[in-house]
């Protein structure tokens, strides 16, 4: 079934803030030194280790041996348990990173100056979110900008200092329990790009490209060839290059105008609008240029803003999902689908397809899906950088 093959989109999130600066911020940038001091014995232990034995310390031993020796240095208990712990897991991230890909020139974790070195992280003990802008660590309690809610359950607490000596909380939070959107509550529709048809919905309708462009494209046409005809640095030609740079104004606002009106037609019709991430780069190459004069990304901008203003969803799927090569009904993939196939019957269930409507379809189903879980917000931009 093609529900199984969505991909879970990650929910966990790191919130950043920034502490007050305070007198009290020493207190952490000398836990942020202890770690350092912490992390560059880990690593002498591994290189010591490695040295006697041949082989990599094992994590859980490290940690055993650190834990021990902890309690005999008072500098190193600046430093929570839980986060030497983090030290020592970092340490053997890093390690593994080095045994897989030391071929691609990674290297080896190594010692760190302990002024340069950055954070440490705190899992489920050792802080306590006040309330407000407040939260105690250790046995002290600070202050930070609270620029957004922490909605979620905090996994991890990273107390990061800048080299500009500046102290900033990384909080990451578990989403799972919250979706921000009620999807079933509204309409949704999946929306289908094409050359012809703007737009194919998954509810069965269609908007054709507007034909006043083509109109004002053949206005331009005309423009542009008087303008050839004419001498260069003559009166008349100077009159028609203004009259071609205003033909060409005349057409971007009408195509803004239109993608106006249609962002608030289909805001107004539904909550929830799924797209494809659009590729532009390679529609440019199965269609040729007349893809710039839809302007797909320009609507797109338009109907995001119109869709924020009304509290309504834009969400994208992945653009790497075969919206038009996946049955609707029964999920089964084709192994290509020619360009020209308007419409197809599926080998598997013997449902006949039309193109642009399947994707439409399928691009409601898995938009769906995805939006049903995680943050809405971070949903793919339309146009990947
Ligand atoms: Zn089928």
């Amino acid at each position: 079934m093609l529900q199984a093959e969505y991909r879970a989109i990650d929910l966990m999130k790191t919130l950043k803030f920034k502490l007050y600066s305070h007198k009290r911020n020493r207190f952490l940038k000398r836990c942020v030194n202890a770690a350092g001091v912490i992390y560059n014995h880990c690593i002498a232990v591994h290189k010591r280790y490695y040295r006697l034995w041949g082989k990599h310390l094992n994590c859980n031993q490290l940690k055993g041996h650190i834990a021990k020796l902890r309690k005999r240095k008072d500098f190193w208990q600046q430093v929570g348990s839980q986060a030497v712990q983090d030290i020592c897991e970092r340490i053997e991230k890093a390690y593994q990173l080095f045994f897989k890909h030391h071929k691609k020139g990674v290297r080896p974790p190594n010692f760190k100056k302990v002024k340069k070195y950055k954070s440490f992280t705190l899992k489920q003990a050792g802080y306590k979110l006040l309330g407000g802008n407040r939260i105690k660590i250790g046995s002290r309690v600070f202050q930070y900008w609270n620029s957004r809610e922490i909605d979620g359950t905090v996994k991890t607490l990273t107390i990061k200092r800048t080299p500009l000596g500046e102290m900033f909380l990384m909080v990451v939070v578990d989403t799972v329990n919250k979706p921000e959107i009620k999807v079933e509550t509204g309409k949704t529709a999946g929306f289908d790009f094409g050359l012809k048809t703007f737009l194919t919905c998954s509810e069965g309708f269609e908007i054709e490209s507007p034909f006043l462009l083509k109109r004002s494209l053949t206005a331009i046409k005309k423009a542009n060839r008087a303008l050839s005809r004419k001498v260069k640095g003559c009166h008349n030609r100077e009159q028609a290059r203004l009259n071609l740079v205003r033909k060409h104004k005349d057409v971007a606002n009408r195509r803004r105008d239109w993608f106006w009106k249609l962002a608030h037609q289909l805001t107004n019709q539904f909550d929830v609008l799924c797209f494809e991430t659009l590729n532009l780069k390679g529609m440019q190459r199965l269609w040729g240029r007349k893809i710039s004069d839809l302007a797909f990304r320009e609507f797109m901008q338009i109907l995001e803003w119109v869709a924020k203003k009304k509290g309504k969803l834009v969400s994208y799927i992945d653009r790497w999902f075969p919206s038009s090569k996946t049955c609707n009904h029964c999920g089964h993939v084709l192994e290509s689908l020619d360009l020209s196939v308007r419409e197809w019957r599926c080998p598997s269930c013997q449902a006949v397809n039309g193109r642009d409507d399947n994707a439409a379809k399928n691009i409601k189903m898995v938009g769906i899906s995805t939006i049903g879980v995680g943050d809405v917000r971070q949903a793919l931009p339309a146009i990947p950088a």
